[in-house]
Order: C-alpha cells, then structure tokens, then sequence
C-alpha cells in the first residue's frame, strides 16, 4: 500500500500498530492508541514510559508528549484521511 509501517487493527478504531523505525528486527511493532489520553495518544515503546508519567500527573496532551511512532499514526491517519481511505477497513 506505500503507507509505510502503521497498521490500522482490525476492528479496534485508532489502535494500530507502528514498526520500530530503528530496528524492526528486534523491536516491536508498538501497539499505538491515538484515542488515550484525550487525544494525546498512547504507545508501547520505551519513549513513552516517561511521557506517559506526566500524562498521568495531569499534563495537557501536546506534541512533546508523543513519541515518533504517536506522531508517525498520526500523520498517516491524517494522509489516509485526505485521500478518502477508508482505514478502518484496511
Ligand atoms: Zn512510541
């Protein structure tokens, strides 16, 4: 498809899983929820343990407080949106 390394879960709407952009041999993919935190986003990685801290503490959701592979779903979600993808049934 070219859309590069998010995959939209079947039947889950805004959980995907995002490939390691470092070593997808070894690691994940990362099982990303856009919808967590109100609309901030969650994610599996090591990145988002810290980030996920302050979220929990209360701190309003913003771009320092997603980690790439948020920030990669994000993107593609916003493309697929564009083009008129239907995502949710990839
Ligand atoms: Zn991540």
């Amino acid at each position: 498809m070219g859309y590069g390394t998010v995959t939209p879960i079947l039947g889950e709407l805004w959980r995907f899983h995002v490939s390691s952009f470092t070593d997808p041999e070894k690691c994940g993919p990362y099982l990303v929820d856009l919808e967590e935190y109100k609309w901030n986003g969650e994610c599996g990685c090591q990145d988002f343990i810290k980030k996920k801290t302050q979220l929990e503490a209360g701190a309003v959701r913003s771009r320092w407080l997603q980690c790439k592979h948020i920030r990669e779903a994000k993107r593609v979600v916003f493309e697929w949106e564009r083009d008129g993808v239907k995502w949710w049934e990839l």
